[in-house]
C-alpha cells in the first residue's frame, strides 16, 4: 500500500511576484497571463507521487492579505511549509523575500524561489545572489518560469523530498 502525506504549504512575497500562476501553473498546467490579483486568500491541492512510491498531497494557501502584512491566519491555519517567491526582475521583491524570511517566517520557510525565469534580458537578480542567500538561511533555492512551466514540479518535488517521511 502507498502512503500519502497531507502537508500545508504557504506562498509569500510580493504582489506581482507570480505566486498565483506557480500555484495554477502546477494545480491545473495552465498559464492565464492576465491572471486577476488574488482577493483573500484562495486553496488549491495537489498530489504528487514520489519515486520510492509514497504519495504527497500539498494544501496550497495563495495568500493576498500579506501585501498588508496581516499573516496570522496562517498561524491558526498551521501552515507547515512556506515558500517565498520574488520576480528575478524586480530587486524590490528580492529586498522583501529577505524580509519574509527574516522577520516574519524564520522557522517555516523552506524554500526560496526566483520566478519569471523566462525573462532573461530583464534579469536584476543574478542566479548566484539567490543561492547564496538561501544557503546562508537554511533553504533551498530554485528558479522557475509559470510561463513557460520551467522548473515548477521540480520546486515541489524537491520539497516534498525534504519532508519528514510517513513511518511505517
Ligand atoms: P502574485 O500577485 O504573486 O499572485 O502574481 P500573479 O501570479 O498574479 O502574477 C503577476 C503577473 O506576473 C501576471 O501578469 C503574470 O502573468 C506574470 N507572471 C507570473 N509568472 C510569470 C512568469 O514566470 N514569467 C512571466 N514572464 N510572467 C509571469
Ligand atoms: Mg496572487
Amino acid at each position: 500500500m502507498s502512503q500519502t502525506s497531507m502537508h500545508n504549504l504557504v506562498l509569500l512575497g510580493d504582489s506581482g511576484v507570480g505566486k498565483s500562476c506557480i500555484v495554477l501553473r502546477f494545480v491545473r498546467g495552465q498559464f492565464d497571463p492576465s491572471s486577476k490579483v488574488t482577493v483573500g486568500a484562495s486553496f488549491l491541492s495537489q498530489t504528487i507521487a514520489l519515486q520510492d512510491s509514497t504519495t504527497v498531497k500539498f494544501e496550497i494557501w495563495d495568500t493576498a492579505g500579506q501585501e498588508r502584512y496581516s499573516l496570522a491566519p496562517l498561524y491558526y491555519r498551521g501552515a507547515a511549509i512556506a515558500v517565498v517567491v520574488y520576480d528575478i526582475t524586480n530587486p524590490d521583491s528580492f529586498n522583501k523575500a529577505q524580509y519574509w524570511v527574516k522577520v516574519l517566517f524564520p522557522d517555516i520557510v523552506m524554500a526560496l524561489v526566483g520566478n519569471k525565469a523566462d525573462l532573461h534580458e530583464k534579469r536584476e537578480i543574478q542566479v548566484q545572489e539567490g543561492i547564496d542567500y538561501a544557503e546562508k538561511n537554511g533553504m533551498f533555492f530554485i528558479e522557475t518560469s509559470a510561463k513557460t512551466a520551467d522548473n515548477i514540479n521540480q520546486l515541489f518535488e524537491e520539497i516534498a523530498k525534504r519532508l519528514p517521511r510517513p513511518s511505517t
